[in-house]
C-alpha cells in the first residue's frame, strides 16, 4: 500500500502592525490588510530568512563561470584570507563589485529622474510646450552661476541685467550636457561647499560626468577588469557625487525653477486625508513632472 505522507502546511507568520511601523495610519493599515488577507512586505519580511552569503555581500555572479560563493568560515579566519572567485578576486573584491553595482543602480534612477526633469526644462524654456513654465526666475538666477551661465551682459560698457529666457536656455543646455559630456568634469560638483570640493578633488573623485561614472561601474565590476576593491570604492564615491551633486541636485533645482521653490506650509496628511464618498487619486510628488500634470 502506498505510504501516505502527510505534511502540514505552515500557516505564514504575519508581521506585528505596532512593531512594523511608527506611523499610526500605517499600523491601522497593516492590520487592516491582514484582517483582508492581504500579504504586504511587512508579512513577507517575517517569513523571509535573509540569505547568510548575502549578507555578507560574497556572492559574485558578475560573470558566467560563477556563481562563486566564499563565505566566512563558521570559526573565522586566522592569518591570511586566501578565499578566491574563479577568477582570483577575493572577498574584499567581490563585496566592493556589489557595493558599487547597487550604486550605479540607484545613481541611475535618480539621475534618470534628473535627466527627464531637464529635458522637460529644456522645452519650457525654448517654448516648445504649453504644459510647463518657468515659475521661479530667482531661483534661476540663482544657480546660473553653477553651470558657467552669465546673468548679466555688456551694453555700451554698462553692465546689463541679460535675457531670461535666453539665461533660461543656457542653463537648460549647459544641465543636459551634464549627464554626457565627452570632456572636462561635472560643473555642478561646485554646487557643493568649496572645502568638500576641494576634498574631492584632492581625493581624485571629482566625476567626468555623471552617466559616464555609472557605466564605468559596470565595466569595471566585469570579471578580469578591476580586482582592487579601494580602487572600486573610488569609483562608487565617483558615481555617489555625479548622482547626488549632479543629477539629483540639478533636478531639484530645475524643479524649483519650474513648479516653484516649495515653502513650508501646514496642512493635513496621510492616509486618512482620504475621503469615503469621494474618488481619491493618490499622487506622490517623487515624480512632480507627472504630478503637476495631474493635480
Ligand atoms: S567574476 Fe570572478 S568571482 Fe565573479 S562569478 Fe566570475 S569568476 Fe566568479
Amino acid at each position: 500500500m502506498a505510504e501516505e505522507t502527510k505534511r502540514k502546511v505552515k500557516a505564514p507568520k504575519l508581521a506585528d502592525p505596532i512593531a512594523s511601523s511608527i506611523d499610526v495610519a500605517s499600523q491601522e493599515m497593516i492590520a487592516r490588510a491582514q484582517k483582508l488577507g492581504v500579504e504586504t512586505i511587512f508579512d513577507r519580511a517575517m517569513n523571509m530568512k535573509p540569505c547568510a552569503i548575502g549578507v555578507q555581500g560574497i556572492c559574485c555572479k558578475n560573470c558566467s563561470m560563477g556563481p562563486c560563493r566564499l563565505p566566512l568560515p563558521k570559526g573565522g579566519i586566522e592569518g591570511e584570507d586566501t578565499r578566491k572567485g574563479l577568477c582570483g578576486a577575493t572577498a574584499n573584491t567581490i563585496a566592493a563589485r556589489n557595493f558599487v553595482r547597487m550604486i550605479a543602480g540607484g545613481a541611475a534612477a535618480h539621475s534618470d529622474h534628473g535627466r527627464s526633469v531637464a529635458e522637460v526644462f529644456l522645452s519650457a524654456a525654448k517654448k516648445l510646450t504649453n504644459d510647463y513654465h518657468i515659475k521661479d526666475y530667482d531661483r534661476l538666477l540663482g544657480v546660473a552661476p553653477y553651470l558657467g551661465v552669465a546673468t548679466t551682459v555688456e551694453v555700451d560698457g554698462e553692465e546689463m541685467d541679460r535675457d531670461l529666457d535666453e539665461i533660461a536656455v543656457e542653463f537648460a543646455e549647459k544641465a543636459m550636457a551634464e549627464w554626457g559630456k565627452p570632456e572636462g568634469e561635472l560643473l555642478y560638483a561646485k554646487r557643493a561647499p568649496a572645502p568638500l570640493y576641494e576634498k574631492w578633488k584632492k581625493a581624485g573623485v571629482i566625476p567626468r560626468n555623471i552617466d559616464r561614472e555609472i557605466v564605468e561601474i559596470m565595466h569595471r565590476t566585469h570579471m578580469g577588469v578591476d580586482q582592487d576593491y579601494k580602487n572600486l570604492m573610488k569609483q562608487g564615491t565617483r558615481a555617489a557625487i555625479g548622482d547626488g551633486w549632479g543629477g539629483s541636485m540639478l533636478a531639484t533645482d530645475m524643479q524649483d525653477i519650474l513648479f516653484g521653490t516649495p515653502y513650508p506650509l501646514q496642512a493635513e496628511s496621510n492616509i486618512g486625508v482620504m475621503k469615503e464618498d469621494h474618488v481619491n487619486v493618490v499622487i506622490h510628488g517623487h515624480e512632480p513632472v507627472l504630478s503637476e500634470m495631474i493635480v
